[in-house]
C-alpha cells in the first residue's frame, strides 16, 4: 500500500478562510502518526493582506522550532500565480526565508484563459528556481498541454501536488490528476500527495490521492513526502 508520512500543503486561521491554529493542527499530525507537516498559507492574492503576509511569513523560521511535539515543521506557502506570465505574489526576499513554496492556481486571483495561456504560466513556473511545488494543477478550469508540461516538470526537478481537497470539487480534477500522474510515472516525475487541509480534521488526509495513485500502480519511489528524508532532500531550501 502507498504511503505519506508528511502533509505539504495544509492552511492555518491565518488564511483567514481556514478554521484551525497551527498547534492544532500539529496535534492532529501527531495523532495520524505523521512525522512532518508544512504550513503553507495562502500568499496575499488569497489571505488578509500585504503586510500582514509578509510579516506572517517572514518571521516564520524565527519563531517556529524546527521540531514540535516531534513533528519537523516546514514552513511555507501557497503562492498565487498573478498572471499569464506565471508571477507570483511575494517576492523573492520572502521565499528565501522559507523552506517550501507550492506555487497554485486560483480562479479569484488569474483568470483562467486558453491552454496556451496555461502553458506559459506552468513553462514560467517551472523556470522559477523558488517553486518546489506545482500546487492542484489538475483543476479543469485551467487546461495545459499535459505531457508538454510534465516533461518540463521533469527537467527542472518541480514535484507535482496529487490534492486530495482537489477531487470531490475541482472541475474534472480526477480525470486530469490521473492523466498527470500517469504521465509523472511515464518521466519519472516527483510527486506529493497533500491534504490541503483548511480544518484540523482533514490533516492527513491522503486518502483521495492515494487510492488514484494505487490505482494506476504508481510506484512509491516517486512520492517525495513518503519520508521525511526524502521530502527534505528534495527542498533545495532545507540543504
Ligand atoms: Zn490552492
Ligand atoms: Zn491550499
Amino acid at each position: 500500500m502507498l504511503q505519506a508520512k508528511i502533509d505539504t500543503h495544509t492552511h492555518t486561521i491565518a488564511s483567514i478562510h481556514a478554521y484551525s491554529t497551527l498547534l492544532e493542527n500539529i496535534y492532529a499530525a501527531k495523532e495520524k502518526k505523521l512525522t512532518g507537516l508544512a504550513v503553507t498559507d495562502h500568499a496575499p492574492g488569497l489571505g488578509p493582506g500585504e503586510t500582514f503576509n509578509k510579516s506572517y511569513f517572514g518571521n516564520m523560521r524565527k519563531a517556529i522550532p524546527e521540531f514540535v511535539h516531534g513533528i519537523r515543521i516546514l514552513k511555507g506557502v501557497e503562492a498565487n500565480v498573478i498572471d499569464h506570465e506565471g508571477n507570483l505574489d511575494l517576492p523573492t526576499s520572502t521565499f528565501e526565508k522559507l523552506d517550501i513554496v507550492i506555487a497554485s492556481c486560483h480562479e479569484k486571483v488569474v483568470k483562467p484563459a486558453s491552454s496556451i495561456e496555461h502553458d506559459r504560466i506552468w513553462e514560467n513556473i517551472a523556470k522559477n528556481p523558488w517553486v518546489d511545488i506545482i500546487g492542484h494543477c489538475g483543476n479543469g478550469n485551467y487546461p495545459f498541454t499535459h505531457d508538454k508540461i510534465i516533461k518540463l516538470f521533469k527537467e527542472y526537478d518541480k514535484i507535482v501536488e496529487i490534492n486530495s481537497s482537489s477531487f470531490p470539487y475541482r472541475k474534472n480534477a480526477r480525470q486530469n490528476c490521473r492523466e498527470i500522474a500517469l504521465l509523472c510515472k511515464k518521466y519519472g516525475v516527483k510527486v506529493s500527495v497533500s491534504s490541503d487541509a483548511h480544518f484540523v480534521t482533514d490533516i492527513g488526509n491522503f486518502t483521495e490521492s492515494l487510492t488514484m495513485l494505487e490505482e494506476i500502480d504508481f510506484p512509491q519511489e516517486l512520492i517525495v513526502n513518503r519520508e521525511l528524508e526524502t521530502l527534505l532532500a528534495s527542498l533545495p531550501k532545507c540543504q
